[in-house]
């Protein structure tokens, strides 16, 4: 299956995002149509689909979204009151975009679930 999904044309800008942070392996920027008051996505920029395709080779790209996260949260101010990072993995689990990119939700008390359906 490609990779190359919108956020490869946002990497390459091709296509405008509003990019909050970017190093040599990954890019931030602020989701399209967000679901709290800070919501970015945080993507590698090598394209992984799904978390089906994390393997011993790539595992310290995904571990480096986390460290992003980590530096986005202190730097925006939300690291004490907590915030949400989520992944989304093919149709049951939401994924609409097939290159893995970790949504990091801030400024609000998350409910959890975050979906109501029954078990
Ligand atoms: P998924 O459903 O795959 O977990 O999340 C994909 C996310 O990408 C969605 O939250 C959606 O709003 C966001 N998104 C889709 N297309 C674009 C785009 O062109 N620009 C930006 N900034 N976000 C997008």
């Amino acid at each position: 299956m490609s990779t190359e999904t919108i956020f490869t044309k946002i990497i390459n800008r091709e296509i405008p995002a509003d990019i909050i942070y970017e190093d040599e392996q990954a890019l931030a920027f602020t989701d399209i149509n967000p679901q709290a008051p800070f919501h970015v996505l945080i993507i590698p920029k090598s394209p992984i689909a799904t978390i089906n395709d994390v393997t011993t080779e790539n595992a310290a790209l995904v571990g480096h979204l986390y460290v992003v996260a980590a530096k986005l949260a202190k730097e925006h101010g939300f690291a004490e009151d907590g915030y949400r990072v989520v992944m989304n993995c093919n149709g049951h689990g939401g994924q609409t975009v097939y290159h893995i990119h970790l949504h990091m939700l801030a400024g609000k008390a998350m409910g959890w679930p975050p979906y109501q359906d029954k078990l």
